[in-house]
């Protein structure tokens, strides 16, 4: 930590800047040179110039410090020499992989600093746009901030007897949740990640998507668009289901004949807070566009096979629910009578497309049942135990859990 104490409030009110680098620290013996590692779970992360040299700077001149919620940080030793040389190493832990990202002498180091880094401090400080997302669960402002709207019980459950600290949520972790607590923990808490390669069906549905996403922010409309012979990341025996699925998709495009007045939005990150259970719950909508007034959700799914007809959509699409509680709470404005939910759903041999009605109130019941059976185990859950089964077989996180390994090998 490295901090700025001004004697009296600037134009911004602050009395301190404090700058700071997480890290493990090292430094030799003479105190002449410092190193900080900077950690990732998985592999080595990129990361870019202006972060390099702001821990560069931050290891040659601050100090060991520690802070509690909403206190300034507090140094908790004065190393007596300053450094003469300063390294930054990257660190994957998973892999146990590493790489060399700066090797500077002190000079060097703020001339880096200067060039790279303080222009983008200065852009941040000076931003007042609010981007709220999942960043949101550490940030000390978020109970006098604007954003992200409040939304009480939006997950229908209340708070957990133990308390818990403020957490983000997305229904795919829900479901994650619900189909093994373990998985789910391993994942999306401690993000870890299998290096195999995804499986066939997720990149074919990830090409579907980057192609759709890639058309509908330039504002084309699908039915007119010749599609390669080919998509990225996929081999030819792989591309002939994903073209047969984005052709099914020419006849549903929403973005023909759509009046260059509405607003189109693809992939757009939505959040929303639930102050009652103190998290914040995130949303990324294939597409959003208005249509006379209202907001249209759209969903877009790939499959191989024809939903179980008999199982209700919300329940086999809970994306959906969500969907529904948001637009029917207002979340994006316009008339919620003109609001609806489209899925799309795109087979190699045929499509279909089914709506929704936020302002249909059986609907937004439903969809209330549908997220709180979703929401109330993963609330008051603090084992995430295993839940070995089918699912065990292809799990990315089998390697790493013994009741899986036990039900899959049988020991
Ligand atoms: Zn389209």
């Amino acid at each position: 930590m490295t901090a700025t104490d001004l004697s009296a409030p600037d134009t911004r009110g602050a009395l301190r800047y404090e700058r700071t680098a997480w890290g493990r620290r090292y430094t030799s013996a003479d105190g002449s040179v410092r190193e900080i590692w900077l950690l990732s779970v998985n592999s080595v992360k990129s990361r870019t110039l202006a972060e390099i040299a702001e821990a560069a700077a931050v290891a040659a001149t601050g100090l060991p410090a520690v802070a509690g919620f909403g206190e300034p940080y507090r140094p908790t030793s004065v190393d007596a020499v300053s450094p003469q040389r300063v390294r930054v190493v990257a660190v994957g832990c998973g892999d146990g992989s590493h790489r060399l990202l700066a090797d500077w002498d002190t000079e060097e180091t703020a001339r880096q600093y200067v060039r790279h880094t303080k222009p983008v401090l200065a852009r941040t400080v000076e931003a007042e746009r609010v981007n709220p997302g999942s960043a949101c669960i550490d940030c000390e402002g978020l109970t006098s901030c604007s954003q992200p709207p409040r939304i009480p019980f939006l997950l229908g459950t209340g708070r957990p007897l133990r308390p818990h600290r403020r957490r983000s949520v997305s229904v795919s972790d829900l479901r994650t949740h619900a189909a093994c607590p373990a998985r789910f923990h391993l994942t999306r808490v401690l993000h870890l990640k299998s290096p195999e390669p995804e499986n066939a069906a997720i990149r074919r549905g990830r090409a579907v998507d980057a192609w759709l996403n890639e058309q509908h922010r330039a504002r084309r409309g699908c039915r007119a668009t010749v599609l390669p012979a080919l998509l990225p990341r996929l081999s030819a025996e792989e591309s002939g289901p994903a073209l047969r699925m984005l052709s099914e998709h020419a006849a549903l495009c929403p973005l023909d004949g759509l009046p260059s007045s509405e607003r189109v939005q693809v992939q757009k990150r939505l959040t929303a807070y639930d102050p009652e259970l103190d998290v914040v719950v995130i949303a990324d909508p294939d597409l959003l566009y208005t249509d006379a007034g209202g907001w249209v959700w759209r969903e877009t799914k790939t499959a191989s096979s024809r939903p179980w007809e008999g199982r209700p959509l919300l329940e086999a699409f809970p994306q959906l629910a969500l969907a529904v509680l948001l637009l029917s709470a207002d979340l994006l404005g316009g008339d919620p009578h003109r609001s609806r939910i489209e899925l799309e759903l795109l087979y190699e041999d045929g499509s279909a497309c089914e709506e929704l009605y936020p302002d249909d109130q059986r609907t937004v019941e439903e969809a209330r049942r549908v997220i709180a059976a979703l929401a109330g185990p993963w609330v008051s859950d603090e084992a995430f135990a295993a839940t070995p089964g089918h699912g065990c077989h292809g799990c990315e996180t089998l390697r790493w859990c013994r009741p899986g390994l036990e039900h899959t090998t049988g020991r």
